[in-house]
């Protein structure tokens, strides 16, 4: 997918076409979105930008570079994502995956002039990978370029953070929308301590579905922060933030297998509905 072809994010995609169309790219992103945002389809963008010969800069999405970036097949371009091990059912990244990783980085590129790391769920990683990660991007070998991706960048270390250049994905806006009206409802209900049975419907319907969950859980905490800037808003301060962090503690709760229904029950305890 070209610069060209990616939908919405267009601050993102400028600021990228600035960076890659440049002499000065830096060697350590992080991509930071929610659940539903298309982090990765930003950073294979990024990469066929960095590595294509037909359309410098941009990169053209049909060349033969470009298609097997696309398809995850180019040797330069080391992936590693979040996956079970074998004490636990938790998906995370591998410390191993981490490590061979960083091997490859210290070995040339085969055929591009650099190589390339994209790290998915990187907020998963444990903080011994995440040291040994830090080596790499304090002394990144030449022309390396690293994208991190995160959902939610307070999960990784400040002395990693430090070490990259900070973006931002936006989340997917037709699946945004489609919550967005619910979410508003339901912060009201949850305030006003409205219809339990109408609180109750709404989480029994989104539980089904852990992605819809995760979607909820950002648009949920968009309409509270949203109250926060509203002068007009009835909400103290205070139970806005203690909303934001029940918030995040359910996030972390269903990553770590409690079920959906049963995580967002509390949550809705925990908010006064
Ligand atoms: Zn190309």
């Amino acid at each position: 997918m070209a610069y060209h072809q990616i939908r919405g994010n267009e601050n993102l995609v400028a600021k990228l076409e600035t960076i890659t169309k440049s002499e000065n790219v830096h060697h350590a992103y992080i991509f930071e979105g929610p659940l539903n945002s298309d982090k990765t389809g930003i950073a294979v963008s990024f990469a066929q930008a960095l590595l294509c010969k037909k359309s410098p800069g941009t990169g053209c999405g049909v060349c033969p570079t470009c298609r097997m970036i696309e398809s995850g097949n180019h040797i330069d371009i080391i992936r590693v994502k979040a996956g079970a091990s074998k004490n636990s059912s938790v998906q995370s990244v591998r410390d191993n995956d981490i490590e061979n990783l960083i091997s490859r980085l210290n070995t040339k590129p085969y055929e591009a002039d650099r190589n390339i790391a994209v790290i998915e769920d990187a907020d998963t990683m444990s903080r011994k990978a995440a040291n040994r990660l830090l080596k790499t991007l304090e002394e990144p070998p030449l022309g390396t370029v690293i994208m991190i991706l995160s959902e939610n960048i307070t999960d990784l270390p400040v002395t990693i953070r430090s070490r990259c250049v900070h973006l931002r994905v936006l989340a997917d806006d037709a699946k945004q929308n489609d919550l967005a009206e619910k979410t508003a409802g339901f912060v009201d209900l949850l305030t006003s301590r409205g219809s339990y049975i109408s609180l109750k419907r709404t989480i029994e319907k989104i539980g089904k579905d852990r992605d819809k969950a995760f979607i909820f859980l950002d648009s949920l905490e968009d309409e509270y922060r949203k109250r926060l800037l509203d002068m007009d808003s009835s909400i103290k301060k205070e139970v806005i933030f203690k909303a934001v962090d029940e918030i995040e503690k359910t996030r972390k709760k269903i990553k770590g297998n409690v079920t959906v229904q049963y995580a967002l029950k509390a949550l809705t305890l925990n908010l006064g509905g």
